[in-house]
Parts: C-alpha cells; sequence; structure tokens
C-alpha cells in the first residue's frame, strides 16, 4: 500500500505464472479497477510476452487509470523454481509495504482451500514433515455462497475475513454490461493463439449435440492416455471438439511427441474437431455444445457450471481432485471418472452424460448456473462481497 499525495489505494497484484491464475486474477484486477483503484499488475517476463503476443490486453487496460504491467526482468515462469521468485518479492513486500497488505489474498475454491486450510491439524497430528505455515488476514475467493455454503462457514471459523466473490468471469462481464451497456463481451486472456475456426464448425452443429473436451493449459497426457481418449470419444458416436496442445502429449521415454498423432487428425473431419487452443468462455456458451470432458481445474469448473453445461472430469493434479469429486458427489453437475483412462468408461460415460442421464445432470447444472448469475447481480451474494471488498480496501489507506 502506496503512501503519498493520491489517496488512492495502490494495489499490488502477482499471479502465479499458469494461464487460469493468469486469467481469473486479470478479471479480479479489472474489477478492482472499475471500483478507482490504482493497480500495478506484476507478471513473469515470458508469461507477460505471451500475453501481450496473444491478446489485446494492453490496450483493454490502457483505459484504467493508474493501472500498469510490470515484470520483473529475467523471472521467467520456465525457471526450475519459479516460487522462488514469489518468495523473494513477498520478502520485498514484509520490508517497504503496510503491514496490513502483505497479509491479503488468495483466489481458489472453498473446497480445494479446505484441504489445504486442513494441513495444520495433518502437520499437528505429526503426519506433514512440515513446521510452519503461513498464516493470512483475509481470503478473497473465486467462488459464491449458494455453491460453497457449508465448507465456507468451516474456514470462517479460522478466517472470519472471507471475500467470495465469484465466479469472476461472470461478475467482471455483468459488471461491464451495467456500466458500458455492451451486451457481449469478450476478453481473451490468453498465453496461446486462439483457433476461432471451431466456432464456424460448432455454428453448422445441432443444438447440444458436442462434447467439447479440454484438460487446460499445464495437463500431460502419454500416447497410451490420448488414444484411449480417441477411441472412446469415437465409440461413443457423439460429435466432439477437442483441445489439444501439441506439447501436452509425451511418448514412453517422457519426450514430448510435438504433434498430434496422424489417426486423429484423419478421422477429424467426421467424428469431431480438433483445435490446439480455443476460446474456451465462448465455446462453452455456444449453443451447440452439450457436454465438457475437462480435467477439473477451477476455472474451467465455474466456467462450465456458469453456462450450464454438465460435466465429465478426468483431474489431474493440485486442486482438480477435490473439484471432481465435488462436482459428482456435492453438486452432482457430472461424472467423475477419476484417475481411470479407458476408451469403454470413456465412451460410457459419454453416453451417460449426453443421453442416458442427460436430464437429471442439465437440471441440476441449469439450476446451478442461475445460482451463479443472481449471485454476481445486484444485491446477490458475490455482488455485496465485492462491495465490502473494495470499502475495507478503501478503510486500509485511512
Ligand atoms: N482455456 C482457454 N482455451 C482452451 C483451454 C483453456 O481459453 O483451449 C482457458 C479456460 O477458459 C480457463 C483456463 O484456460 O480459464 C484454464 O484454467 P483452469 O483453472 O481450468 O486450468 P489450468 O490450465 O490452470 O490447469
Amino acid at each position: 500500500m502506496e503512501q503519498g499525495p493520491i489517496l488512492s489505494p495502490h494495489i499490488l497484484i502477482f499471479p502465479g505464472p499458469g494461464q487460469g491464475h493468469v486469467n481469473s486474477i486479470l478479471k479480479l484486477a479489472e474489477l478492482l479497477c472499475l471500483a478507482g483503484f490504482k493497480i500495478t499488475f506484476i507478471n513473469f517476463q515470458d508469461i507477460h510476452e505471451r500475453l501481450v503476443r496473444h491478446t489485446d490486453v494492453e490496450a483493454r487496460f490502457s483505459k484504467y487509470y493508474g493501472f500498469q504491467f510490470k515484470t520483473i526482468p529475467g523471472c521467467q515462469a520456465e525457471d526450475p523454481r519459479p516460487v522462488d521468485w514469489v518468495r523473494k518479492l513477498l520478502q520485498e513486500m514484509e520490508v517497504k509495504s503496510k503491514p496490513i497488505f502483505k497479509k491479503m489474498m488468495h483466489c481458489i475454491s472453498a473446497c480445494s482451500f479446505w484441504t489445504f486450510f486442513s494441513i495444520p491439524d495433518v502437520v499437528a497430528a505429526h503426519q506433514l514433515p512440515i513446521k510452519e505455515i503461513r498464516q493470512c488476514q483475509a481470503l478473497i475467493i473465486n467462488t459464491f455462497e449458494e455453491l460453497e455454503g457449508p465448507i465456507l462457514s468451516q474456514i470462517r471459523i479460522r478466517y472470519p475475513k472471507i471475500y467470495t466473490i465469484g465466479p469472476l468471469h461472470e461478475h467482471l462481464k455483468t459488471k461491464l454490461r451495467s456500466i458500458e451497456k455492451q451486451e457481449s463481451y469478450s476478453s481473451s486472456n490468453s498465453l496461446w493463439e486462439v483457433d476461432r475456426t471451431c466456432i464456424t464448425w460448432l455454428d453448422n452443429q445441432p443444438s447440444q449435440s458436442v462434447l467439447y473436451v479440454s484438460f487446460g493449459s499445464i495437463t500431460i497426457m502419454t500416447r497410451e492416455q490420448l488414444m484411449e481418449f480417441w477411441h472412446g470419444l469415437v465409440n461413443s458416436k457423439k460429435k466432439f471438439l477437442w483441445v489439444i496442445r501439441p506439447e501436452s502429449v509425451i511418448n514412453q521415454d517422457g519426450d514430448n511427441l510435438g504433434e498430434i498423432p496422424e489417426q486423429l487428425q484423419e478421422g477429424e473431419k467426421e467424428k469431431g474437431y480438433i483445435v490446439k487452443w480455443a476460446p474456451q468462455e465462448e465455446v462453452l456458451a455456444h449453443k451447440a455444445i452439450g457436454g465438457f470432458l475437462t480435467h477439473s481445474g477451477w476455472n474451467s469448473t465455474l466456467e462450465s457450471m456458469e453456462a450450464g453445461v454438465p460435466m465429465i472430469c478426468w483431474p489431474y493434479f493440485g486442486d482438480q481432485q477435490v473439484n471432481s469429486r465435488f462436482v459428482s458427489e456435492v453438486w452432482k453437475l457430472g461424472l467423475d471418472m477419476k484417475d481411470v483412462c479407458d476408451r469403454g468408461v470413456v465412451e460410457k460415460m459419454v453416453n451417460d452424460l449426453m443421453v442416458d442421464k442427460r436430464e437429471e445432470f442439465v437440471k441440476s447444472t441449469a439450476r446451478m448456473a442461475e445460482l451463479a448469475r443472481k449471485s454476481v447481480s445486484e444485491g446477490g451474494s458475490s455482488s455485496s462481497c465485492l462491495n465490502r471488498l473494495i470499502a475495507d480496501i478503501r478503510l486500509m489507506n485511512m
């Protein structure tokens, strides 16, 4: 927090070096810009270069007075230990910022936070070789009360100050719509070149007939796993739109294949469509999409939920296992494949989601989508929380 002649709070934002972090945190930054705060958005150097190359992000944010992008020279996401840079930055902040500021932020789902939150108990039970866990004073969580209320109540016992302001992408859209009276809003924060030909392909497919398949920006799979998915999808006889990042497939020795196997490229025309990167939010909102086979990244989960699209979950790592269990067992928004990767299971789950159990999933996703939209509209839980966050940040500067 900066002290000086201008009494506008100055917020420093430093997202983790990944697509999911950059995407959601930029949306948080824009919501805070709309509230009139000065923001310095620090990025890893290579991440920022990719962002600028593939999006209009600089032009988009240039309209906000007091917003600036900064990179730390030499700070690369490709570094073997990018976390060292984060630690260094936090130590600098300890020295230079007002005490209240450095104890602020977080931006994940409550259900996965809950698992991290329980770590102290595991440490106390001597089940983990960790001595100290950093505490923070307040939490900003990309979720909404109606989705994760019971878990949030548990977390509030330890951290009373929680701001649930999600789904961030829908929240920002709603705010911009009301301020700028724009009906359609698209804001790509992509680190890859977006292939928009898939939207034209979707335009020619019947309503809710296509399964969207994407495992996010980090997941790596073997060629064998890729082929199991391919056979499962083809055998299901449902059309699919599949995002395959060429660098995401490895062979048995762990080497990158570098390209999509030929068999998939040949078959794509009549069975489905394959791209290297898609405009995901727009894809999920497309009327031709009837389901999403996902790795259960939190952004993808919220985007699917808000679009009312049921999911098949194939979690990869981190918070994804928890997210996928909640999708299937708690919210009933889809099916959890867990770590199984078998063509027969893929085929059956696709048919369950798209045909046999479709009705029940469509009902629960439509209900959740409605709750998500209400939460970010005027007077809704996330909208009120954002107002509270803005007021509390202003108070910090007094
Ligand atoms: N995404 C995209 N195009 C794609 C695949 C993913 O724009 O082809 C976006 C997606 O909308 C989401 C983000 O990338 O906002 C992925 O974040 P998530 O938390 O789901 O997963 P991660 O990549 O962090 O594992």
